[in-house]
């Protein structure tokens, strides 16, 4: 029997499970599958740690959420097709759930299966080779609890390790002498700790635009956002300001491109992700830039090198959970036969034209439009479910409008459409400004 090996049992991992199950449950005979997971459980990012630096093990922490993170995108954008939040939570929730509550939605499909016992919890995978005169992967794996390793053979790797958890982290003249804590976004748990603080946050992405909205909420004296290139734009409070790039910094000073200097507490580094896979070899290792169309991936999954090793999740992501479904349903049925692949210059050609296309892109609109339009394509060749991608994108539209209209009141919007059964999203009880309390039971009391 065909032997398959899922690296991650984040949402990725997850969805190829769960892929597999569906299937079985169809009545068709699915190959053996083992899932490594270094953590003790599973959701990826979702599983959220306290912990920093190295963990139990001794191997790096994997998560980058913080406590009191919510949903940076409407929930409506990462609905499950086969699972809705109605289904899951039996009423209509608030479009932009915080954390715990995501989490318990993710787990909600996959507690009802069994495929828990194809999980090697505290499992890290240290290496993959493949072994060309016997066309099997071997794969060595560590338990961090009974610091034993061992090696398996297996026919299909799928690589579903995230890309959100190495940070890419840049030096600045004078780091090495700053007074005040300098971290990563990767490191940042708990806004709390920057309550009266000046902070400056270096980056434009969702981490530079959530950890400053984060420290605002939690009572930090102000936030300077500097930039390389252009600033967020959005309408911030008067004591959040956006200047341009940082140049260097001395004890408690630092100092912008304009000229302009301000003295700081501490500095944030919201300055990306790398994609790493320590545990695979130069000829199997996916090397791409944070994009919606990566280098060398047929459809986006399939390792065009080697088209018997997989990989989910590696895009960057406007739609989440119900793209790595769409990924994960079409992985399976090329492992299962049902969907052949072309020949070797049509796959390799696949990614440099979906690049074009992606490098031709107007505007975040239209990025949306074409992730959305992938989507698609993946469903339309296998038995996923299909679903209403127009009202997936305009979910994304009404958060962008949302947003620029107001950064800090933009999740306090209800009425967004779920794109699976048509309901419509309430609005928050509270405030999200106001709102201390993010447990499940709090963001239930709608
Ligand atoms: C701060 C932050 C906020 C985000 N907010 C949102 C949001 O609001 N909405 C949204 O939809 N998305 C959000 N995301 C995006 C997030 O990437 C996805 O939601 C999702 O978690 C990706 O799932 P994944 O399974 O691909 O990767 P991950 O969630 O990263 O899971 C990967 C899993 O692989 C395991 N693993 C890694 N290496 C190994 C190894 N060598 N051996 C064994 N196991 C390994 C990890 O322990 C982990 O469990 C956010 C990301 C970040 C960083």
């Amino acid at each position: 029997m065909t032997k398959i090996c899922i690296i991650g049992a984040g949402p990725s991992g997850l969805a190829q499970l769960r892929a597999f199950e569906q299937a079985e449950n169809s009545g068709s005979e699915i190959p053996e599958i083992v899932c490594y997971e270094k953590q003790e459980n599973w959701g990826g990012l979702w599983n959220f740690s306290w912990r920093t630096g190295t963990d139990q093990a001794g191997d790096t922490v994997h998560n980058s959420m913080y406590r009191y993170l919510w949903s940076n995108g409407p929930k409506e954008g990462l609905e499950f097709a086969d699972y809705t939040f109605q289904e899951h939570f039996g009423k209509s929730i608030a479009s932009y759930p915080p954390r715990e509550v995501l989490f318990d939605y993710i787990q909600g499909r996959i507690k009802k299966t069994n495929v828990r016992e194809k999980i090697e919890f505290n499992t890290l995978v240290r290496d993959v080779k493949y072994i060309e005169d016997r066309n099997v992967f071997a794969v060595t794996t560590r338990n961090g609890k009974t610091d034993s390793e061992k090696t398996v053979e297996f026919d299909n790797v799928i690589v579903a390790s995230g890309h959100f958890s190495t940070p890419n982290v840049p030096y600045y003249e004078g780091f090495e002498i700053f007074n005040g804590r300098i971290l990563h976004a990767h490191d940042f748990r708990d806004a709390r700790e920057f309550s009266d603080m000046d902070i400056l946050v270096l980056g434009t992405s969702y981490s530079a635009e959530d950890i400053t909205s984060q420290c605002w909420k939690y009572g930090c004296r102000s936030v300077t956002v500097a930039h390389r290139t252009a600033p967020m734009g959005f309408g911030w409070p008067e004591n959040i300001k956006e200047v341009p790039a940082l140049v260097k910094v001395n004890e408690r000073t630092a100092f912008f491109k304009d000229g302009s200097s301000a003295e700081f507490d501490a500095i944030i580094l919201c300055t990306g992700y790398k994609h790493h896979f320590p545990f695979l070899p130069d000829d199997l290792r996916l090397k791409t830039a944070n994009r919606l169309a990566c280098n060398d991936l047929y459809k986006g999954v399939v390792w065009n090198n080697n088209p018997k090793l997989f990989y989910l999740g590696m895009q960057d992501q406007w739609y989440t959970f119900n793209m790595f479904d769409a990924q994960a349903w079409y992985v399976r049925d090329v492992l299962m036969g049902q969907i052949q692949l072309p020949d070797q210059k049509t796959m390799d050609r696949d990614p440099v034209i979906r690049q074009e296309n992606e490098d031709a892109l107007e505007d975040d609109y239209a990025c949306i439009r074409y992730q959305g339009a992938y989507v698609q394509e993946l469903i339309n060749e296998t038995d996923y479910e299909n679903f209403n991608i127009d009202a997936a994108n305009e979910a994304f539209f009404q958060w962008k409008k949302a947003k620029k209209k107001n950064i800090m009141t933009f999740r306090d919007q209800g009425g967004l459409i779920s794109p699976m059964d048509e309901s419509t999203s309430p609005a928050h009880h509270t405030e999200w400004k106001d709102e201390l309390d993010d447990s499940m039971a709090s963001y239930m009391k709608n």
